[in-house]
């Protein structure tokens, strides 16, 4: 205990704090009933370096106790195709398959998951790096050839002797997960061909800041990158963005995409170069911002916690709708256990019959179950998918109830 703090981006060791969780559960592991009781909460701190100002977890928890000795039990697979995460990658997949290579050409995917993406390249050799590995025996039984390992400067070596250079390398929603951020682009400047694309794609802290959100701050986020962040993260690397944009992929401008080249030569778009300049005038890379920001969500979950209790309070049976982590860091701040959420619904049959971390809200099948008075609805860039979907219970005067406590009818 007791480590020293550094920068996991420059090295820095002056911080200041964004956000003080307390002591949370792992949220993306759900409990059987015996288990329940027995689960380790850890210390879930936020803050920001002075120097390069990145918002990070600075001595995060192991992450062998999130993928290796808990059931990981994400696939990207489960996500709805139709959903606007799945959409958002359309734009990716083209880029890629039409921009970037050429038939014949390597492929290769770090946080591959189960193979969602990369299984949609048509004539192009793809790879994929996961280290959970029931996710990675997903992504083989489905014919995507997928490793089980870390990425660092001696994968990628062996991977290069193996397959040889690769022309695109990259990651979605894997690099916040990750400590040694360093040496994982040491990996991919050892795998890259010179003319080669790296791309990735993640939380954006300039969309958390703007949208007062805070259901994405879990222990597996260690950090939380602007794209100044990146640019320096990158240039340390030798590697160059020259294309940058958000995109619609968490909803709310929480996601942020980019392509980098070793070529420095490369023309810079004109959207990397007006979001840079946004950064700039908004003061996002600041602890000014930061501290507005820990104001902001403070008065969010309590505007949520208090609306949930009082319908509680007043006999209204209320459920959860998606057993998912970001939602469970959301109840957390806002202080809402299970007096007041009575159960969970969720598609994944790996969830149901289990139980929440903590809160020991136990998770059924959305079947199962008789119609609550309300859901509060888990996550916000499905909302649309799930109104539609339920219609009927809508029309049987159910209600929803959103993280930014609107309730729709
Ligand atoms: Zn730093």
């Amino acid at each position: 205990m007791n480590e020293p703090k550094i920068c996991r981006l420059c090295g820095g060791n002056a911080f200041l704090p964004v956000i003080d969780f307390g002591e949370a559960p792992l949220v993306n592991s759900l409990l059987t009933k015996e288990e329940c009781g027995t689960e380790k909460t850890y210390p879930l701190l936020v803050e920001q370096c002075q120097k390069c100002f990145l918002v990070q977890i600075v001595n995060p928890v192991d992450s062998r106790k999130i993928y290796q000795d808990q059931d990981y039990l994400y696939y990207t697979g489960d996500m709805p195709q139709n959903s606007q995460y799945m959409r958002a990658f359309n734009s990716l997949v083209d880029d890629i398959q039409n921009n970037y290579t050429k038939a014949g050409d390597l492929i290769v995917e770090i946080g591959s998951n189960d193979g969602t993406i990369l299984r949609r390249f048509t004539n192009r050799r793809v790879l994929g790096i996961d280290p959970a590995i029931n996710v990675v025996v997903r992504a083989l039984m489905r014919g995507v050839p997928t490793l089980s390992t870390g990425f660092d400067k001696q994968s990628a070596r062996n991977i290069a002797e193996e397959y040889g250079l690769a022309q695109v390398i990259g990651g979605a929603n894997c690099l916040a997960h990750i400590d040694n951020i360093h040496g994982v682009l040491e990996g991919v400047e050892a795998l890259l061909d010179t003319y080669g694309v790296f791309w990735a794609e993640c939380n954006y802290w300039g969309g958390m800041v703007s949208s007062k959100h805070y259901a994405l701050i879990y222990h597996d986020h260690y950090s939380y990158y602007t794209l100044k962040n990146w640019v320096d993260l990158l240039n340390r690397h030798n590697m160059y963005i020259f294309d940058a944009m958000i995109t619609e992929a968490q909803g709310e401008g929480l996601s942020l995409r980019l392509y980098a080249s070793k070529d420095a030569r490369r023309t810079k778009t004109q959207r990397f170069q007006d979001l840079l300049h946004k950064e700039e005038v908004s003061n996002l890379n600041s602890h000014e911002t930061a501290k507005k920001y820990r104001e902001d969500v403070i008065m969010e979950a309590e505007k949520l916690g208090t609306l949930v209790k009082k319908l509680a309070a007043e006999g209204k049976i209320i459920a959860g709708y998606g057993a998912a982590a970001k939602g469970f860091s959301i109840l957390h701040l806002a202080k809402i256990t299970g007096e007041h959420i009575k159960f969970f619904v969720d598609d994944s049959p790996a969830k149901q019959g289990k139980y929440t971390p903590v809160t020991h809200i136990p998770v059924f099948a959305r079947k199962d179950i008789q119609n609550p008075d309300y859901f509060f609805l888990t996550a916000p860039n499905y909302k649309d998918i799930i109104l539609e979907k339920e219609t009927a219970y809508r029309n049987t005067s159910g209600k929803f109830i959103t993280s930014d406590s609107e309730i729709i009818s």
